[in-house]
């Protein structure tokens, strides 16, 4: 089947991500949400990083505003009706992605694939909830969407081959590389990457170092580009420990339990950059560690 166009459910941070790098790539895109304002700021933020595109010489301006005239978006489901393909990418929380779940299989051409965006849910769980497991799949796109080259492709049990290949020439035609992974919680980057940003949140919890000694032992030893706990912020703390409780029921392994700062953090609504305030205090010019 040939994707012509493509509906988003979720203007989040990682919605309005898929929603620019598909506008770019040629594709017209129907970004859905709940919040009116959030659909607001997404469309806004795109609009800047367009504009940021065509001064960094990236995209014509030309390019930019057809880009742009390319994303329709609304509070409903009605623009997902000649969709070839939807994506979901609202809250990781199973009941929210159940009911949108239901709502796109009420409104989507039946031969639609529907992908979603997940972090350390069961595709095959997700894909039960539809009407259509064969043409259901994990699209993991990574944050930032613009930036980062990978998408993670997860069959669940019943994902069909034909839904598998359509999906990987599409995300192809994205300039962006897939690899496959299987469906076991939190796939291969979070698996790797969440355990290792919560034992940095171990090291500080238990006084091995400084937010400023961790960060720069890991920049400057492993040559990550960004320390484990600026990382954290970066994703969201409250995002870093729903993958960690994911990982430790899913697998059932103690190892993988969260940090109890990384708790103490979410309960304090330090959450990070979002907040203004994680492992960092963002409320200057310059970053200051908070420990
Ligand atoms: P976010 O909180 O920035 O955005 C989620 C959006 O979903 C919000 O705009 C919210 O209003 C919307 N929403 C909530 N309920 C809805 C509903 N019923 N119908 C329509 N929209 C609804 O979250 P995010 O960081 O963009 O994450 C979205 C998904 O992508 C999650 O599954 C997450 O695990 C995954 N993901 C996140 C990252 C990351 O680094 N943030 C990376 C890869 C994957």
């Amino acid at each position: 089947m040939e994707i012509r166009k493509v509906g988003i459910v979720g203007a989040g941070q990682m919605g309005a991500g898929i929603a620019e790098v598909l506008a770019i790539g040629g594709y017209p895109v129907y970004l859905a949400d709940v919040d009116e304002q959030q659909l607001e700021r997404a469309l806004a933020t795109i609009a800047e990083n367009l504009e940021r595109s065509v001064e960094k010489q990236r995209l014509t301006p030309a390019e930019a505003k057809a880009a742009r005239a390319r994303i329709s978006s609304g509070l409903g489901y009605e623009g997902f009706r000649d969709c070839q393909l939807a994506i979901e990418a609202a809250f990781e929380d199973e009941a929210v992605k159940r009911s949108i779940l239901k709502k796109l299989c009420d409104v989507l051409p039946t031969d639609a694939i529907i992908t979603t965006n997940t972090s350390t849910l069961s595709v095959t769980r997700l894909a039960a909830q539809t009407d259509r497991p064969p043409r259901f799949l994990g699209t993991h796109f990574m944050n930032p969407v613009q930036k980062l080259e990978l998408v993670e492709l997860i069959r669940g049990i019943a994902t069909s081959e034909d839904t598998f290949r359509t999906v990987r020439d599409f995300i192809l035609s994205l300039n962006k590389t897939p690899i496959s992974a299987e469906d076991f919680p939190a796939f291969i980057v979070h698996r790797i990457l969440m355990p290792m940003i919560n034992e940095a949140i171990y090291a500080l919890y238990e006084g091995v170092g400084s937010v400023i000694s961790i960060d720069t032992a890991m920049k400057l030893g492993t040559h990550h580009p960004m320390g484990p706990l600026e990382l954290a912020d970066f994703i969201g703390l409250d995002t870093c420990l729903i993958a960690m409780h994911n990982l430790h029921e899913g697998l059932a392994d103690t190892k993988y339990r969260p940090c109890p700062l990384l708790v103490k953090y979410v309960e304090a609504g330090w959450l990070g950059r979002k907040a203004g305030r994680g492992f960092y205090d963002y409320s200057g010019s310059e970053p200051v560690p908070t420990r």
